[in-house]
C-alpha cells in the first residue's frame, strides 16, 4: 500500500473521489482544495496544465506546494471524473506504467504521449497513473474509487487492457461513441464540456493493444 499516493481533486468539480477515499480512511492528497470547496474546475487555470511552470496564478503556486506533500518514491494514482459518457479507463504518459494500470482494474488505458496538456499534467511530472472513474454525479464514480484502492491494497492481479494512443484531437462535431472505432479513430472523452473551449470536442486514438502484446513478448 506504501508503493501508492493517492490523490484527488485536481479537478474541484470532480468530488467523488475526494469522498470515497476519505469515507474508507484512506490518507490522500487533495489536489486543488480551493477550487474543490468552490465546486469549479479550478481558480486561476488548469492545474493538470500547471506542473512544473512558473507563475503566480493560483494553480501554479498549488502546483509547487504539491511538492512538499508527494513523495517521489511512491507511484502516483491520481483520480478524476467526466462530464461525457464513457466507460472508465486509466491515463498514463508512459508505458512503463502499463502494469500499474493493469492493477487498477479497469479493462481500458489511454496513452498519451502527444500529451495533451503539453507535458504539464500531474503524471507527467509524478510517475504514475491517472484514473477517469466514471461521471462526476454517477454514484458508482465513488464505489469504483474504491475498488481501485482496495485493489490495490490487497495486490490484486494483473487485468489484460485494451490500449489505446492518442494522437490528435477530434475538431469537429460528430456522431462519436467513446471508445467505438469509427473510420480507424477511437474517440475519447468525446462530448467532455472542458474541451469546446479549448477549440476541440474530444481525443483521438488510435488502438495499439497488439502492438504492445507483440512488443511484451519480444
Ligand atoms: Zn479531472
Amino acid at each position: 500500500m506504501n508503493n501508492y499516493q493517492f490523490v484527488t481533486a485536481v479537478h474541484g468539480n470532480e468530488p467523488l473521489p475526494t469522498l470515497a477515499i476519505a469515507a474508507m480512511g484512506e490518507p490522500q492528497v487533495v489536489g486543488n482544495p480551493v477550487a474543490l470547496a468552490r465546486g469549479k474546475r479550478f481558480v486561476d487555470c488548469d492545474l493538470n496544465a500547471s506542473f512544473g511552470l512558473s507563475g503566480t496564478e493560483y494553480e501554479q503556486t498549488r502546483a509547487r506546494e504539491l511538492r512538499k506533500l508527494l513523495n517521489r518514491k511512491r507511484k502516483v494514482v491520481d483520480f478524476h471524473t467526466f462530464s461525457c459518457e464513457s466507460e472508465p479507463f486509466a491515463i498514463v504518459v508512459d508505458l512503463a506504467l502499463l502494469p500499474l494500470a493493469r492493477r487498477i482494474g479497469v479493462q481500458r488505458v489511454v496513452y498519451m504521449r502527444h500529451n495533451i496538456k503539453s507535458g504539464h499534467a500531474l503524471i507527467n511530472a509524478y510517475p504514475g497513473v491517472s484514473v477517469e472513474v466514471g461521471n462526476h454525479t454517477d454514484p458508482s464514480s465513488f464505489s469504483r474509487t474504491q475498488t481501485v484502492v482496495q485493489r490495490l491494497r490487497e495486490g490484486s492481479d494483473e487485468v489484460s487492457l485494451r490500449v489505446y494512443e492518442v494522437y490528435g484531437r477530434i475538431r469537429e462535431q460528430g456522431n462519436y461513441k467513446n471508445f467505438q472505432e469509427k473510420h480507424g479513430l477511437v474517440p475519447v472523452l468525446y462530448g467532455e464540456r472542458a474541451y469546446p473551449d479549448g477549440g476541440f470536442y474530444g481525443l483521438a486514438a488510435r488502438e495499439i493493444t497488439s502492438t504492445i502484446k507483440q512488443m511484451e513478448e519480444i
